[in-house]
């Protein structure tokens, strides 16, 4: 199954991609996580976009389409994936359309309020990305992941000045892709402010699996 998963930052999609991957065995793409492990690898990539990722602003159309493009040309998406975090904007969306069809877009449905306290308590795993909150799902030690033992820590994006502006973004630029996609008849929606099992069972349900 090819799916996207669309919604705002903090909504959830991180998390509940990492059960669907094992409920279908897809691969997740994730654009934000490529592009921090770039970061973090100090590549010309990853130094290109590390100011404009910091300041919660979007990475160009051209560099994140090539990426993309690059990313489905491999052997390990070729029966299905879940891309997370990509498309964003509708030259995004009309790019990936000339290269790839895909089955459903799955809509997290989060009122800002849900956004603001996700994205506030957010810590993340430094080496294997698992995201943590220090509310609903705390790491066992401040600090450290419990699955890799890595770094956990607060992304630069998750402060605050940051996340005003991911929001907007996501309103002017992001948003406009719900209409797209339901004009196509690809879109179903899901209610993403329960907790992730919860959330895990309307994703079936949506998808009929
Ligand atoms: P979240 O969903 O929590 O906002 P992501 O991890 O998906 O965060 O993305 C982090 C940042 O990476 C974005 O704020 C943006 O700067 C950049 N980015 C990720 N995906 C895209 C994309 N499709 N187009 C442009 N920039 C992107
Ligand atoms: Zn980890």
């Amino acid at each position: 199954m090819k799916l996207i998963f669309l919604g705002p930052p903090g909504a959830g999609k991180g998390t509940l991609a990492l059960r669907a991957t094992d409920i279908l065995k897809v691969q997740q793409i994730s654009t934000g996580s490529i592009f921090r492990a770039e970061m973090a690898a100090k590549s010309p990539l990853g130094l290109k976009v590390k100011s404009i990722i910091d300041a919660g602003k979007l990475v160009d159309d051209e560099t994140t389409i090539a990426l993309v493009k690059q990313r489905l040309s491999q052997d390990d998406v070729q029966n299905g994936f879940i891309l997370d975090g990509f498309p964003r904007t509708i030259p995004q969306a009309q790019a990936l359309d000339e290269f790839c069809t895909v089955d459903k877009v799955v809509n997290f449905d989060i009122p800002d309020s849900g956004v603001l306290e996700r994205l506030g308590g957010r810590r993340v795993c430094r080496k294997c990305g698992f995201n943590f909150h220090m509310t609903f799902n705390k790491p066992s030690k401040d600090d450290v992941c419990d699955h890799c033992g890595g770094e956990v820590y607060t992304r630069e994006d998750d402060k605050s000045d940051a996340v005003q502006k991911r929001l907007e973004v996501y309103r002017e630029q992001t948003a406009p892709l719900i209409n797209f996609y339901r004009e196509k008849g690809l879109l179903v929606d899901i209610d993403a402010k329960p907790m992730i099992d919860e959330i895990v069972v309307s994703f079936k349900k949506a998808l009929g699996i």
